[in-house]
């Protein structure tokens, strides 16, 4: 039930007139208890903090009041004009839990005073500098507030309250973490809606306590390749695949399980609470028997057993339920991949580099395929790794890679760049589609063995006759998200596959027989499609037929609507490389 104005005011003279802070920080407790409303009761306590209110000082509200109660000329007004004016300053005029009188109180008597009398009708409305809007408030208000819920509101207006309490006083009476949670965060509403519950802990600057969610350490995004070799200075960093699942804490404590999200959201319930539930049942049997307490962070994919690939964020829940519903057979299902431990036994582990922090996470925890894995890592130094490591993340159907510094402490709710994400999107980058002819494909591996996962494209050799076209290799893409799309492209074109001899390929296939790139499958372009690819730029490469190849390339659609002749062609390529250059 939210708070009638008439009661919150009520309330604030209790504040003012009661003595101790803590007694008064009791009754800020109270009038927070409702908690839907607290937002709302913890913008009107502190309103210099609330940035929706309106910005008057009291000399214009005294004009607005002076209008809206139509007494100019009168003692009352220049009460109100001339607030400070000691003459004014009687003593049944002050409240008595105040040395001095405010605006607030010359403005309550002048209200009780004339209360009875008012007729706002027929007041002339003035328009005096921009304040038509405020006065068309203030009159609304004045015909509906009673003296003391106008002290308030003009208070409120003026932000200045005079309760004699601080705002740490405030924010503690309502969550132990609220003040320093809007120091971080600088939202009233944040602290709001983010603390509703008084056990629940969100953030914490020098640890992390069991059961209770954090704010966990996040990547910045770099423009520039060479950001993350000039960063690190030569020394060795970490890349690992940025996963694009959904960020997700556990915290064990023996046989009890509890999962929160980035945003504290407690996920126990879908993921197991209990060594023999949902989930958890299979991550309890990974863990050493050593392990008594832990805390780790990482990210809850959704992996398909069908096609053997995560799936995107959107479909995690689908894909845990799934999973508690039908548990084995379930078509989705979640992993766990784990990726640090802040907390090992009731140590606390955000002290420790990271090196040290993934050493312990690899002793204590066996990876448990398809329950929960660590995330691997690959060293590098250089930027030619980091372009290396992207590149090979996009042929694997991944967002990007995230870089760590494996020397840095864990920063609880920091993006200050010891993580750094890097995606072909945020690069400066040609931003144009490329449209290509699938000529190639390529098995998978693993669980995608003996079906095509990713695909080669082809410039069309313009100089080559109509009736005998040839195709020049061009580059290689993984199959991307729309795995469905590739599926169909696949399907469709049955039986027009044939194997790949590169000894004796066929003429309209160009293609450096002593290219590592070699697809086990060709296809004839007039069986194929022409596809949508999007890349950073294109570079001068050996292992295609037309000299160039697509640096980060990523397939975006499959043409429906193009004919194979309408490809790219060779020549439109070298336009385009000429167009581009020194971009
Ligand atoms: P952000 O989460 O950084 O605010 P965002 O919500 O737009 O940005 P993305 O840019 O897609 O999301 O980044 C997803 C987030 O996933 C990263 O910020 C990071 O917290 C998390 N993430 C994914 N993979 C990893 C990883 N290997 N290590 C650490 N965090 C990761």
């Amino acid at each position: 039930m939210s708070l009638p104005f008439s009661l919150f005011a009520k309330e604030l003279d209790r504040i003012q007139r009661t003595k101790g802070h803590s007694a008064k920080k009791a009754i800020v407790a109270l009038m927070l208890r409702d908690r839907q409303d607290a937002e709302t009761v913890l913008a009107l306590l502190l309103p210099h903090l609330d940035q929706r209110v309106l910005q008057i000082k009291d000399k214009v509200l005294a004009r607005i009041y002076v209008d809206a109660l139509g007494i100019e000329g009168t003692t009352s007004a220049a009460r109100l004009l001339d607030w400070r004016n000691p003459a004014f300053i009687t003593s049944g005029l002050g409240d008595p839990a105040l040395s001095t009188v405010d605006f607030a109180q010359s403005l309550y008597s002048v209200i009780r005073d004339r209360i009875s009398s008012l007729s706002l009708q027929s007041q002339p409305l003035t328009v005096r500098d921009n304040s038509l809007d405020r006065k068309t408030i203030i009159s609304f208000f004045v015909a509906n507030l009673n003296p003391t819920e106008h002290k308030w509101l003009s208070r409120i207006i003026l932000k200045e309250m005079k309760l004699g309490i601080t705002e740490k006083t405030v924010f503690d009476a309502w969550h132990k973490e609220a003040q320093d949670l809007y120091n971080i965060t600088s939202s009233l509403s944040r602290v709001a809606k983010d603390l509703i519950d008084p056990n629940v802990s969100v953030i914490s600057n020098s640890s992390v306590s069991l059961n209770f969610p954090f704010k966990p350490m996040l990547a910045k995004s770099v423009k520039s390749l060479d950001s993350v070799e000039k960063l690190r200075q030569g020394k060795a960093f970490w890349i690992e695949t940025k996963l694009d699942g959904e960020r997700m804490q556990l915290h064990k404590s023996g046989s009890n399980y509890k999962w929160f999200s980035r945003n504290a959201k407690d996920y126990t319930n879908l993921y197991g609470a209990y060594k023999d539930q949902k989930l958890a049942r299979h991550i309890h049997v990974a863990f050493l028997p050593t392990v008594d307490t832990c805390v780790l962070d990482g990210e809850m994919m959704s992996f398909n057993v069908s096609t053997s690939l995560f799936e995107s964020f959107g479909n995690l829940k689908t894909a845990a339920n799934l999973f508690n519903a039908d548990g084995e057979t379930a078509t989705s299902k979640p992993v766990y991949i784990a990726f640090d431990i802040l907390l090992y036994n009731n140590k606390s582990l955000l002290e420790s580099p990271l090196r040290d922090r993934r050493k312990l996470l690899s002793m204590i925890l066996k990876d448990s395929k398809g329950r929960i894995e660590i995330l691997s890592y690959a060293e590098g130094n250089t930027t030619e790794d980091v372009v290396k490591a992207l590149d090979s993340s996009m042929m694997r159907r991944e967002e990007g890679i995230v870089v760590k510094n494996p020397d840095s402490d864990y920063l609880l709710n920091d993006r200050a760049g010891e993580w750094l994400k890097v995606k072909p999107d945020y690069i400066d980058s040609l931003g144009d589609d490329l449209d290509l002819v699938l000529v190639g494909g390529f098995f998978g591996s693993g669980y995608r063995s003996g079906k095509l996962s990713h695909f080669m494209c082809a410039v069309i050799d313009d100089s080559s006759p109509p009736d005998q076209r040839r195709y020049i290799t061009f580059c290689k893409f993984g199959s991307g998200y729309k795995e469905d799309q590739i599926e169909e492209i696949s399907h469709e074109s049955e039986g027009h596959w044939q194997a790949y001899d590169h000894v004796n390929p066929p003429a309209w296939f160009i293609h450096p027989p002593t290219s590592k790139e070699r697809p086990n499958m060709i296809i004839h372009p007039s069986h194929a499609r022409v596809v949508t690819v999007k890349a950073a730029e294109v570079v001068e490469s050996t292992q295609y037929g037309s000299g160039y190849t697509l640096r980060f390339p990523r397939f975006v659609t499959v043409r429906q609507d193009k004919d194979v002749g309408d490809g790219l062609s060779k020549t439109e390529l070298e336009e385009y490389i000429h167009n581009n250059e020194g971009r």
